[in-house]
C-alpha cells in the first residue's frame, strides 16, 4: 500500500510546545515500516494553522488524491489534518473517499477502512454540525470584541461622513464637512426639517437620493460622530477620529430632547387656560375667522354669551379679523352649542368605527405586517454575508456587492413602511378610544372637567348657522 504522510505544525505550537514536523515524520515512517507500507511522498505545512485548508502542501495532497498517487493518507494526530471539525469531514468524505483513499490518524488510532473508522465518521459528522452552529454564537462575541476594540461595525451601513477602510472608519472630508454642518446649523436653532429642506435644496450633495427627516435626525444621533462605537446599547471608544467634539454631541442630545418636548407640548396645549368649555376650538363655518365670545348683561342682571364670528360684521374692528366682508355667520349661544358637542360626546362611542375609518384606512395593516417581516429577512440576510466575509467564504468585493443590493432593498422596503405607518397615529387612536370610552358620564361632570374632556377629545369645531361639525382628535 502506497501512503502520503502529511504532517503540519503552526508557529504558535512550534514555539509554545515544540511539536516538531521532524518528530512527527519519525513515528509516522516508523509506522509505515512496522506496517510494510511505501511511502509515497511526504507533505509538509511548516507554519500553517489548522483552522483553514489554505495550505500550500494540503492542496498539493489534494490534487495528487485525484490522481491516485496513493492509497491512503497518514497523519500523527488528526488535527493535523484540520481544527475544523467541517473541514476534516470535508477532506475525509469529499476528498479522500470519493477517490477511494483510507486515512489514518496514529494517535485516535483512526482509520477509515476499518468499521470502527466508518462509525467515527458518522461522529466527526455530528461534530460538524455542532461546530457550524457555533460559529454564529462566535460570531456574535466576535462583535463584541470589534466594538471594544473600536473597530467599523456596520458594514451594512458605513456612517454617513466615513468610509471603511481596514475595519476602521476613515472620515471622508467632502462628506464629513456636511456632517458637521448639519450639527452646526441644528445648534445655531435651525429645524431638523429646514435642515433637510436646504441641503434638498442644494441638490442632495454628498448623496445619491434626497435627504430625509429620518436620516439627518439619524447623523444627529449617532455617536459614531463623536470618536465612540455603539454595539447593542454599550459605547466603545473607536479607532476612528471623530468629526464633531463629543462636547458638541452632549449639546445636540440636550437640544434633540429639549425640541421634543417643546414639540409635544405644541401639540398638546394645556386645556386649563380658557375660560370656557369651546373657547378658541371654534371657526367659523364659511370664512374659518375663530369665533369670538361676546358677553351681554340683561337689565335683570343674566349674562348671555354668544359666539360670533369676529369677520361677519363689516364695521367691527376686532383684532381677530380676517377680512372686511361678511361671511354670513350670525351667532351661536355659548349653553346652545356646549350642550351640542356634550351630546356628540356622550354619542361617541356609538360612532367609533365611523371616526376610526375616516381617518384610517384598514387595508394598510395587512401590507405594513408584510413589509415587516421582509425587512427582517434583508436584515438577517445582512448579517450572513458579515459572517461569510468573517469566515473567508466570500471576498470584500462581494461582500459589498451584495451589501449595496441588499441595503437599498432596505431603503425601499423602510420608505414604503414609513408611507403607511405612522406609530404615534396608532397610539392616537387607541388613547382617543380609551378617553371616549371614559367621556360616557360627561353631561353629569362639573364644567372644569368637562374642559378637559373636551379637549382632549377634540381638535376642532366648524359652526355654521345651523349645524357643527367637529373634528376629532385622531
Ligand atoms: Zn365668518
Amino acid at each position: 500500500m502506497k501512503v502520503a504522510i502529511y504532517t503540519r505544525v503552526s508557529t504558535i505550537e512550534q514555539a509554545e510546545e515544540g511539536y516538531s514536523i521532524s518528530e512527527q515524520q519519525d513515528k509516522l515512517k516508523k509506522y509505515c515500516d512496522i506496517k510494510d507500507w511505501k511511502v509515497a511522498r511526504v507533505y509538509t505545512d511548516p507554519g500553517f494553522s489548522g483552522s483553514n485548508t489554505n495550505r500550500p502542501s494540503l492542496q498539493q495532497l489534494i490534487s495528487d488524491c485525484k490522481n491516485n498517487m496513493f492509497d491512503a493518507v497518514l497523519v500523527y494526530k488528526l488535527d493535523r489534518l484540520s481544527r475544523s471539525q467541517k473541514d476534516t469531514l470535508y477532506l475525509i468524505e469529499d476528498v479522500f473517499n470519493k477517490n477511494g483513499v483510507g486515512f489514518i490518524s496514529l494517535s485516535e488510532n483512526f482509520d477509515t477502512s476499518t468499521a470502527f473508522g466508518k462509525a467515527m465518521i458518522g461522529i466527526l459528522s455530528v461534530f460538524a454540525q455542532l461546530e457550524r452552529e457555533q460559529i454564529t454564537e462566535r460570531m456574535t462575541l466576535g462583535r463584541v470584541g470589534r466594538a471594544k476594540a473600536g473597530k467599523a461595525m456596520s458594514w451594512a451601513n458605513c456612517p454617513f461622513g466615513y468610509i471603511i477602510q481596514k475595519e476602521i472608519y476613515e472620515i471622508d472630508p467632502f462628506r464629513a464637512e456636511i456632517v458637521k454642518r448639519i450639527y452646526r446649523d441644528y445648534l445655531s436653532g435651525v429645524s431638523i426639517t429646514k435642515i433637510t429642506q436646504k441641503l434638498n435644496e442644494e441638490g442632495h450633495v454628498g448623496k445619491n437620493v434626497n435627504w430625509s427627516y429620518r436620516t439627518v435626525r439619524q447623523i444627529l444621533g449617532n455617536i459614531v460622530y463623536a470618536g465612540y462605537i455603539k454595539y447593542k446599547n454599550e459605547i466603545y471608544p473607536g479607532l476612528h477620529k471623530p468629526i464633531v467634539s463629543l462636547s458638541d454631541y452632549k449639546k445636540v442630545q440636550v437640544e434633540l430632547e429639549k425640541r421634543r418636548i417643546t414639540q409635544a407640548q405644541l401639540f398638546n396645549p394645556r386645556p386649563f387656560r380658557a375660560k370656557y368649555m369651546l373657547s378658541g376650538l371654534m371657526r367659523c363655518g364659511y370664512c374659518n375667522s375663530v369665533l369670538q365670545i361676546y358677553t351681554t348683561q340683561l337689565k335683570s342682571g343674566v349674562q348671555l354669551h354668544n359666539y360670533k364670528c369676529p369677520s361677519s360684521s363689516p364695521k367691527s374692528s376686532s383684532r381677530y379679523k380676517r377680512h372686511d366682508f361678511d361671511c354670513g355667520f350670525t351667532r351661536v349661544r355659548k349653553n346652545d352649542v356646549e350642550s351640542v358637542v356634550i351630546s356628540e360626546i356622550k354619542k361617541l362611542p356609538l360612532n367609533m368605527d365611523k371616526v376610526i375609518n375616516n381617518k384610517e384606512n384598514k387595508d394598510n395593516a395587512k401590507e405594513i405586517k408584510a413589509i415587516k417581516v421582509e425587512l427582517q429577512q434583508v436584515e438577517k440576510k445582512q448579517d450572513k454575508i458579515v459572517d461569510l466575509y468573517l469566515l473567508d467564504n466570500i471576498n470584500v468585493d462581494e461582500l459589498n456587492k451584495k451589501n449595496d443590493e441588499l441595503s437599498k432593498q432596505k431603503e425601499n422596503l423602510q420608505k414604503r413602511l414609513n408611507s403607511l405607518t405612522d406609530n404615534k397615529k396608532k397610539e392616537k387612536i387607541e388613547d382617543f378610544i380609551k378617553n371616549a370610552k371614559e367621556a360616557k358620564n360627561i353631561d353629569k361632570l362639573d364644567y372644569e372637567k368637562q374642559k378637559v374632556i373636551v379637549r382632549n377629545l377634540i381638535s376642532g369645531i366648524k359652526v355654521f348657522n345651523d349645524k357643527v361639525e367637529i373634528n376629532w382628535n385622531i
